[in-house]
């Protein structure tokens, strides 16, 4: 999850609204969550698909910026890792270098906007962050 989000270690608190996060989006249906990191100070979260788990880090909590990547809540940022997860799962080959990256990234926000627990902030913010990546891919694809 890249944007400006947050870098200080979660409490348990913070771990356990996560896990409960986790379930109401039924990520365990997909794959699983490793919430070991959350307590290490700027850790990302991130999908790994090589241990095929969603990692979370620090910066599953929103951070003070104004664009969606930044200010996108914990269920949003989660929903997005969970939408790389499934799209993994479909087979999809996800494009590591830019700017083609950046249109999985879109891809991966508007798939996750889909999911049935998020409210109409959540599924808004994600649905501008594909925005943002897609504007991004464009600018990128000019040079
Ligand atoms: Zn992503």
């Amino acid at each position: 999850m890249k944007g400006t989000r947050r870098q200080d270690a979660l409490n348990d608190r913070e771990i356990e609204r996560c896990r409960r996060i986790w379930e109401v989006l039924n990520g365990g249906r997909i794959c699983k969550i490793d919430l070991s990191e959350a307590k290490m100070h700027g850790s990302r979260t991130r999908f790994n698909e090589t241990r095929n788990q969603v990692i979370v880090g620090a910066d599953v909590v929103p951070g003070m910026s104004l664009d969606a990547r930044s200010r996108m809540s914990e269920m949003a940022c989660l929903a997005h890792e969970l939408a790389h997860a499934e799209r993994f799962k479909q087979g999809f080959d996800r494009p590591v270098e830019m700017p083609d990256k950046l249109r999985d990234e879109a891809e991966a926000s508007l798939h996750a906007s889909w999911y049935m627990p998020l409210n109409k902030n959540d599924r808004s913010c994600l649905v501008e962050d594909a925005r943002d990546q897609l504007e991004a891919w464009l600018v990128e694809n000019q040079e």
